[in-house]
């Protein structure tokens, strides 16, 4: 619904790799003294002094992980690095720098990756992080993007998926199953506009959703808020495929169960309104949307009179033994053990 279908664009041709690459990196001017040296060389350098420095990458193809019918480039620009930023902040590390690396088809014009560019470069103020290089390639079908974030931490305040303890409260940021109620949203606009190209949608009562869906926004204000609070979690990840398969993670990792209470569970009113629109059940679009891109961790019990009635801040459950595996409690007192329905890039390549 969004597709360009003006043909007065800028081929990718008339301008090459070189001038490309400095056409969209020429705003780019380094916010944090950590970067040395950004693009513009054969590779950057960083200096993170005496702190523990943190890297994650990711990959992100075109009919995989996101659909340019609906999500403007613009936007998937954004949404790219809070993907990537997210996993720093999932270790309480803040990103200082990243790398974007893309690989384009020729049915790309010049304006095209213009947008794509303006919504990493966003990102980058927004989050005060340096863009400092990248590689463009071309493709010979559809849009690749890799992202590699860097960051750093002290050696005390690195918080990885294995520290949680019986009796540890786990704790969510924000609220959840939006991004997935929102992706439904977008999903049917695209079917109508499939049959009728000149419907215009109106989506106002649905625009906290597809925010979500299209410009999420990574938790740093959690990381700042845990620090000011001089909490450190015991283990910490992001919602990136659904809290279900998150728990079962640090479930994994941590080597302990989790009861988890349905009734705990934050949902944006909006959520429980396309719920009741599509038939769909609130909790599980809560427990396997994902996309959310929440914090999920677990604190110590003594931590529990800092984060109270925090407006952020969700006690939905605690640490059990290993042997009692995970668990969601429903509001009539009811066990049913948590499941991995998350999205599995495996399976996706079979549709
Ligand atoms: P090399 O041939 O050494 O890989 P490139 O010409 O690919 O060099 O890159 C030149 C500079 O531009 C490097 O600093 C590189 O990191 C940066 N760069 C290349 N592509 C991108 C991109 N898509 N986004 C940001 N920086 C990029
Ligand atoms: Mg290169």
């Amino acid at each position: 619904m969004f597709e360009d279908k003006n043909t007065s664009k800028t081929p990718l041709v008339n301008l090459g790799e070189f001038k490309l690459i400095d056409h969209l990196t020429q705003s780019v001017k380094p916010q944090n003294k950590s970067t040395v040296l950004g693009i513009g060389d054969d590779a950057a350098i960083i200096d993170h002094s005496n702190n523990k420095t943190l890297i994650s990458t990711d990959l992100l193809l075109e009919g995989i992980h996101f659909d340019l019918s609906y999500m403007p480039l613009k936007h998937l620009g954004y949404k790219a690095v809070m993907v990537n930023l997210s996993d720093l902040y999932a270790m309480n590390a803040k990103p200082t720098q990243i790398t974007v690396s893309i690989a384009v088809s020729n049915r790309f014009t010049v304006e095209a990756l213009e947008e794509l560019y303006t919504g990493i470069n966003l990102a980058c103020k927004n989050y005060k992080v340096d863009l400092v290089g990248g590689d463009t390639t071309s493709s010979t079908s559809g849009l690749m993007l890799s992202l590699t974030a860097i960051g750093n931490a002290t050696q005390d305040r690195i918080v990885k998926r294995s520290g949680a303890q019986e009796h540890d409260l786990l704790v969510v940021s924000g609220d959840l199953g939006a991004a997935y109620t929102g992706l439904q949203v977008l999903e049917r606009e695209k079917a109508v506009f499939k049959v009728n190209p000149n419907s215009q949608p109106d989506l106002t009562s649905y625009s906290y959703s597809i925010e979500r869906q299209l410009k999420p926004e990574a938790r740093k204000d959690i990381i700042e808020l845990l620090e000011e609070l001089d909490i450190i979690p015991s283990s910490m990840i992001d919602i990136s495929d659904g809290l279900s398969s998150e728990i079962l993670h640090l479930s994994k990792s941590s080597e302990v169960g989790f009861h988890v209470f349905e009734e705990k569970l934050p949902l944006d009113p909006e959520v429980n309104l396309i719920c009741e629109e599509f038939k769909f059940n609130t909790t599980t679009a809560a427990l396997n949307g994902g996309e959310d891109y929440e914090l999920l961790f677990t604190i110590a019990q003594k931590d529990f009179d800092k984060i109270k009635n925090h407006p952020l801040l969700s006690v939905i459950g605690h640490v059990t033994e290993k042997n009692m595996g995970c668990q969601l409690i429903t509001g009539l007192g009811h066990q049913i053990e948590l499941t991995a329905q998350g999205w599995q890039s495996f399976e996706g390549e079979k549709n």
